[in-house]
């Protein structure tokens, strides 16, 4: 069962901009994937809710050399191994992009579920940041320090502790390093991705950093998170 819709909406690019951020609109075109993502979630997590509450957020770094790339291949869908039924064609998706010069794209709104990190999607929102590898990412001081800001807001609008920004290559490693991991589509590996499959993206220097970054700017305070509960019941 779905709470219902949470008090908070989506997050806007003017938000973003309001907070210092460079950012713009370039929804993907998630509506038409409606029946692929319930399918998924469906299977996945026993819920084809496309709705999202977020808990967590994982962070990425594209693997490629341009916005374009990495929106493009979301767009277009490419053949994914998915647990128990082999492979299929689908969209992968992040709720953000992040490009070099750190404007920030909105791709999918904070209130429905993307898929960024297999085994969380139902809780996190994802952070794609545009980068061959972690080194391009270090390089890139206005991707890294709009990173920093748009998680650190996205803490504070949604209390999330530093604690539960996560590594993709943590939810990698399942269940034992992110107990929210979730999957009950994949009865070979329900607890973690395959060996295979392990990430490495963003990279742990990366975030230490981060974490350094949020853990200076505090904690949401515990009546922040009561004050939301109680209005979440109401
Ligand atoms: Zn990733």
């Amino acid at each position: 069962l779905l709470a219902p819709a949470c008090a908070d909406t989506a997050v806007t690019p003017a938000d973003l901009r309001a907070v210092g951020l460079r950012a713009r609109a370039r929804w993907l075109p998630i509506d038409r994937w409606t029946a692929e993502y319930q399918n998924y979630f469906q299977r996945h997590v026993h819920d084809g809710s496309l709705v999202l509450d977020p808990t967590a957020i994982v962070m990425h770094y594209t693997a490629g050399p341009s916005l374009d790339q990495a929106w493009n291949l979301f767009d277009r869908g490419a053949w994914y191994d998915d647990g128990d039924v082999g492979r299929v064609y689908g969209h992968l998706s992040s709720h953000f992009i992040i490009d070099r010069d750190g404007t920030v794209y909105c791709c999918v709104p904070t209130d429905r579920r993307c898929r960024g990190a297999y085994g969380v999607n139902h809780v996190a929102m994802s952070i794609e940041m545009v980068g061959r590898d972690e080194r391009a990412v270090l390089d890139d001081a206005a991707l890294v320090q709009a990173s920093f800001t748009l998680v650190d807001y996205l803490c504070r609008r949604y209390h999330i502790p530093p604690s539960r920004v996560w590594g993709h290559y943590q939810v990698a490693e399942g269940r034992r390093v992110v107990p929210d991991y979730l999957d009950y589509g994949d009865h070979q590996t329900p607890d973690g991705y395959p060996r295979s499959a392990w990430r490495t993206d963003p990279g742990k220097d990366y975030m230490q950093m981060l974490w350094r970054h949020l853990q200076a700017k505090g904690e949401p305070s515990r009546n922040n998170r009561s004050e939301r509960r109680r209005g979440r019941k109401s």
